[in-house]
């Protein structure tokens, strides 16, 4: 499935962007009230900048002791950032996103520019009735080749028992 066929991608409402300048504060205050684990930087033509998401207030700027008053978003953003287009697919990105251990990808159109964001959580919504459903589909078919394997050896037994018997 791509990205663009998502639900949840396409009712999700306009991501919130800040800009590099603004402080590290007006990110904790926004993903504080709107519960979101991280908040996208853009620059001015709306283009993607950067991403700061929890892990980056945890170790960039807790851990460092780093005033969040007055230590600028562009500080401690991270900027070497890999972006997924719509048209991909879901399960390309949960692969890489696991692999490279990051849990949140920005969406961007053909110019770089923002259109959406989805998280692993997004994913694992997808992923899990998917799941659920592979895993019906498995114990079915190892139940039904279960059946036929007992069904050969009762018919060799039967066998073996007529020809006992006739001879
Ligand atoms: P996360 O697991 O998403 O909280 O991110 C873990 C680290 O990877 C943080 O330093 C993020 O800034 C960074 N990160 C998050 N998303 C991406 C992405 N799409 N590309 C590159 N780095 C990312």
């Amino acid at each position: 499935m791509k990205i663009k066929d998502r639900l949840e991608f396409n009712n999700k409402l306009k991501p919130v962007c800040l800009k590099p300048e603004n402080f590290v504060r007006d990110a904790i205050n926004i993903m504080s009230e709107k519960n979101i684990g991280s908040i996208m930087i853009a620059n001015e033509d709306n283009t993607i900048a950067g991403i700061i998401t929890e892990r980056d207030l945890l170790k960039k700027v807790l851990f460092k002791k780093m005033n969040p008053d007055k230590t600028r978003l562009s500080e401690v953003m991270t900027t070497d950032l890999k972006v997924a287009k719509e048209n991909d697919d879901l399960l390309d990105w949960l692969r890489i996103m696991s692999n490279e251990r990051f849990r949140h990808v920005p969406v961007v159109d053909k110019d770089q520019k923002i259109i959406g964001i989805m998280s692993q959580g997004d994913f694992v919504s997808y992923t899990w009735p998917e799941l659920l459903s592979r895993m019906k589909e498995n114990v079915k078919a190892t139940f039904d080749s279960g059946y036929q394997i007992v069904f050969i050896v009762f018919a060799m037994l039967a066998y073996a028992l007529i020809v006992s018997w006739i001879l």
